[in-house]
């Protein structure tokens, strides 16, 4: 089984790759993860890549193909995947495609999970992190028994410059023009489902394992 997540930052593509991957035993493979794990060990990856993220764009393709095709190449990836976060352009979705046809594989379903602009931004910039633990919560949603301070550990919680409205309004102006191309893209394939990423997270993903079959 192999998945592409589609949607803009902040539809909850990455909370349905998890329970996907941990439901159908298929590593949730996320160029996101694998970007930020570089920048906290200070690898040359990191430090190249940090720069784009932090500003809201993307990074470029060839780098960010060469990852991903080196991470789905290993053992784990034998029997499928849940990507979730790449492909973001058109040109790594055809350099993927390519590189699975190669193996006579491809690609079975890409799910983009459809959630409106100013439901996202009340997502994201409500979002704060403990800068100690990690730990994350929202003013609205989720909030932390005292305003501020992190339920775990009790240090401060702070809003992450990813999480700023600028750099929001920035990550979805980009997905517009980079990434939602992909839908017409993968609807042409005859492989795009499109699904309500409104609605609550375990309704969203009975949804997905009707598309996926149990
Ligand atoms: P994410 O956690 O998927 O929202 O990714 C965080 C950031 O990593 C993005 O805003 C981009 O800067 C970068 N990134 C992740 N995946 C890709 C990709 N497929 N192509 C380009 N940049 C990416």
């Amino acid at each position: 089984m192999k998945i592409i997540m589609l949607g803009a930052p902040g539809a909850g593509k990455g909370t349905q790759a998890k329970m996907i991957a941990e439901k159908y035993s298929v590593p949730h493979v996320s160029t996101g993860d694998i970007f930020r794990a570089n920048i906290k060990e200070g690898t040359e990856l990191g430090k190249e890549v940090k720069s784009y993220m932090d500003q809201g764009l993307l990074v470029p393709d060839e780098l960010t193909v060469r990852i991903l095709l080196d991470r789905v190449s290993r053992e784990d990836c034998k029997n499928g995947y849940i990507l979730d976060g790449f492909p973001r352009t058109i040109p790594q979705a055809e350099v993927l495609e390519q590189e699975l046809a190669k193996r006579e594989e491809a690609i079975d379903f890409a799910i983009d999970v459809e959630v409106p602009d100013e439901e996202i931004i009340g997502r994201m910039t409500g979002r704060r992190a403990c800068a100690g633990c990690g730990a994350t919560y929202h003013v609205v949603h989720i909030p932390p028994r005292q305003e501020g301070i992190c339920d775990a550990c009790g240090k401060e919680l702070i809003l992450r410059d990813d999480d700023k409205l600028e750099t929001v309004k920035k990550r979805l102006a980009v997905y517009h023009e980079q990434t939602q191309p992909l839908i017409e893209f993968y609807t042409e394939k005859g492989i795009l489902r499109t699904i309500d990423g409104t609605a609550p997270m375990q309704e969203v993903f009975t949804v997905i394992e009707t598309i996926l079959g149990e």
